[in-house]
């Protein structure tokens, strides 16, 4: 018998997502943002689950994007942050990838270099996120020089990243997008805003393409979810079961420095998973978690290969019983890893990205 732990990915649950970030812009392309491994849920299966709706993939670098072509992935795929050095180039024209170029070097080291054909290029525009781009009052010659250099630089589109379209009253995404819409106007240029909340909350953002990325996973970036936002479907389900079962009475720990006391007589239930799999140890007392699909809550600090769960108020738990740490439980009941994060004090991002091979991912397609 094996360690009961596995991270279940729903592939028709990403191609439900990705329907949906591609119909709430008719007029806008969806790149699937598969950085990160797809945000943990393994970039190769992602990106052929994908690979017939999407016309273009994004990742953070060239070695993600090699990983993708050597699996046999033609789609056009772009690197978000660019070259990290000049000699990249000659990877990206061999594996006719995008490319986004953020800063000087990256802009004089690609119009040094003669490609066996145009690189298509996104000119990335620091709106006021102030972490990667041209200012705007750069923008317009920058984009001048790529415009003058056909036979280096293939098709062109302005794009920046939003720092607050998550929040409920987002007034400096307003200004963002005024400044780079007058950029857009100014040069005639197509644009690229919208990451997964703008996709979900801002119409207004949608450009000639949209990069939704965790929103495909399932996860809600929304401060305040909305009618699109709750029709994502989650995609993995961290799913262990109970190892071992306890009964305490009142007053006993549970667990390293016996942060959790029973308060009246307790059964808890051992698990099958611990932050040496990548569950956070953050998570506090009353953490919510689904043991035979019915909602209770983590008692007691993570350990390495084990957490602990108070099972008082499931009596036919036992050992075997199904525990989910998020996503989808047997009998259909759904815990996000959004909630799941606000009690780690983080957010879906880090708990996703963070869950680690121990985890095998099983496939329920391809
Ligand atoms: C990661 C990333 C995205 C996707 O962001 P989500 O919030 O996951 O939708 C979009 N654009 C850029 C530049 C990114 O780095």
């Amino acid at each position: 018998m094996a360690r009961p732990l596995i991270a279940d990915i729903d592939l028709e649950a990403l191609r439900h997502n990705y329907c949906l970030a591609r119909d709430l812009a008719p007029d806008s392309q969806a790149v699937a943002v598969l950085k990160a491994d797809a945000y943990g849920h393994g970039a190769v299966a992602c990106a052929r689950a994908l690979e017939d709706l999407a016309p273009a993939f994004a990742v953070a670098c060239i070695e993600e994007a090699i990983a993708l072509r050597e699996a046999g992935i033609a789609t056009p795929i772009v690197l978000l942050e660019g070259i990290f050095e000049a000699g990249e180039l000659e990877l990206v024209d061999a594996h006719d990838l995008w490319i986004a170029v953020h800063s000087d070097w990256q802009l004089e080291a690609l119009l040094a270099y003669r490609p066996q054909r145009p690189i298509p290029v996104w000119l990335k525009v620091d709106s006021g996120m102030h972490r990667l781009g041209f200012a705007p009052e750069q923008a317009e010659a920058v984009w001048a020089r790529l415009a003058a250099a056909p036979e280096v630089v293939g098709e062109m589109q302005l794009m920046s990243h939003f720092a607050t379209a998550d929040a409920a009253h987002p007034a400096y995404f307003e200004t963002q997008l005024l400044r780079m819409r007058a950029l857009a106007e100014r040069l005639d240029a197509p644009l690229c805003l919208a990451n997964s909340p703008a996709t979900l909350a801002h119409p207004e953002a949608h450009g000639a393409w949209n990069r939704p990325g965790v929103m495909l996973y399932g996860s809600d970036p929304l401060e305040v979810a909305n009618e699109a936002s709750r029709g994502l479907q989650p995609v993995m389900t961290l799913r262990s079961e109970i190892i071992a079962v306890r009964d305490l009475a009142p007053g006993e720990p549970v667990g390293y420095a016996g942060r959790w006391k029973a308060p009246r007589p307790a059964r808890i239930g051992v698990v099958a998973c611990g932050y040496g799999d990548g569950y956070d140890r953050h998570a506090v007392d009353g953490t919510p978690v689904l043991v035979d699909g019915r909602r209770t809550a983590i008692a007691g600090k993570v350990s390495m290969d084990m957490l602990t769960v108070d099972i008082t108020e499931i009596p036919e738990a036992e050992i075997g019983s199904e525990v989910v740490l998020w996503g989808r439980a047997a009998n259909g009941t759904v815990l996000s890893v959004d909630e799941v994060a606000r009690h780690c004090d983080t957010i879906s991002y880090t708990l996703l990205t963070g869950v680690l091979p121990r985890a095998p991912r099983r496939y329920n397609r391809g």
